[in-house]
């Protein structure tokens, strides 16, 4: 089958790879049709973060289920499923709590299951990992369009707001203009948010963040941002997103958060070797809430309002590529050309 592999910085190959096949009986094999380039594997492709040359990439998968094993209950082949960033048996002590993401039988996309930009996957623990598509919408291209972000970027902007705590009438602020602060706004808008600032420094993306639902946006960086927040909320917001990860995007979040206020931090830490500077919590009652986000916890919820029609992060992506085509996918987010890239299989 063909795959794309990792070979370098900016250098990502659709390759012939052996097929996956089923090893356990919890497993099945997925054959993916749809899937997308990640803000977090431009890491990885700059060169920012290790990996093995030769491995296989992609973590967000949706496709048609092709096999399962004998002891797989909750699908059968030919449903259509999505998967998370995150492989997890849904019965361990962290799966029943809603901690997917620290699931003890866990695991990630890549490896001998096969990276998710590619032809096809195997799924271990199909049962507690895979999100079976309703028949009904299973071959509506628009609802597939709209779910595929469930995979990974709306779940973790969801997880931005419930870690900071929005709610009907807040006023919060969202830092970072990406998919995940963009779908961010999505989740505080849809969690009743009656105030919701966007700070970035991309015109077209708060663009896009105001039709999500910011009623007001901020294109600063630094000082200037914080001070421009400042003004717009009268001192700063109770409940702050931060959807970047880079320390000066928390360095921002935490400094346009009201004392005694809370942020939720989703964006994977990057450029904190320094640590952090707890006096800037310490100082106001600032509560740091957040980490790596438990998306197949919010499956079942936020597809029931794709499905309906009150929610679709879809805009997010901006580009579309066929797996052949990878690699410009990753250049156009590289260059920031696109958003997000939608990967037809
Ligand atoms: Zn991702
Ligand atoms: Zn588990």
């Amino acid at each position: 089958m063909r795959a794309a592999v990792f070979h370098g910085p900016r250098d990502v190959r659709v390759e012939d790879v052996p097929e996956p096949e089923l090893d356990a009986p919890t497993d099945a094999v997925v054959r993916v049709t749809h899937t997308a380039v990640c803000g977090s594997d431009l890491w990885f492709y700059r060169g920012d973060s290790d990996r093995d040359a030769g491995s296989k990439v992609g973590h967000e998968p949706m496709g048609i289920v092709e096999a399962v094993g004998d002891d797989v209950r909750s699908v059968e082949p030919g449903d259509r499923v999505l998967a998370p960033f995150k492989i997890s048996c849904g019965s361990c002590e962290f799966c029943r709590k809603g901690l997917h993401t620290s699931c003890v039988n866990g695991d990630g996309w890549g490896g001998d299951n096969g990276g998710a930009q590619g032809e096809k996957v195997r799924c271990p623990h199909a049962d507690g990992t895979l999100v079976r598509i309703p028949d009904r919408y299973a071959d509506d291209e628009d609802a597939l369009r709209s779910l595929l972000p469930l995979t990974d970027v709306m779940g973790t902007g969801h997880h931005a707001a419930v870690s900071a705590g929005v709610e009907e009438g807040d006023t919060c602020v969202v830092v970072g203009d990406g998919a995940v602060g963009l779908c961010g706004v999505l989740a505080a808008r849809r969690l009743g948010a009656e105030r919701i600032v966007a700070v970035g420094h991309h015109e077209d993306r708060l663009e896009l963040a105001e039709e999500f639902g910011a009623t007001d946006v901020v294109a600063a960086r630094g000082e200037e941002a914080v001070e421009q927040v400042h003004q717009v909320t009268n001192g700063g917001a109770n409940h702050v997103m931060e959807c970047v990860g880079a320390a000066s995007s928390m360095e921002t979040a935490v400094a346009v958060c009201r004392p005694g206020g809370t942020v939720g931090y989703v964006g994977v830490p990057h450029g904190l070797d320094g640590g952090l500077d707890l006096f800037s919590f310490f100082g106001d009652n600032v509560t740091l809430r957040g980490g790596v986000a438990p998306v197949r916890a919010y499956a079942e919820e936020l597809m029931a309002d794709v499905l309906q029609g009150t929610l679709d992060p879809s805009p997010v992506f901006t580009k579309t590529v066929d797996l052949e085509n990878v690699a410009e996918g990753y250049r156009a987010m590289d260059e920031r050309e696109a958003i997000k890239v939608l990967v037809e299989v």
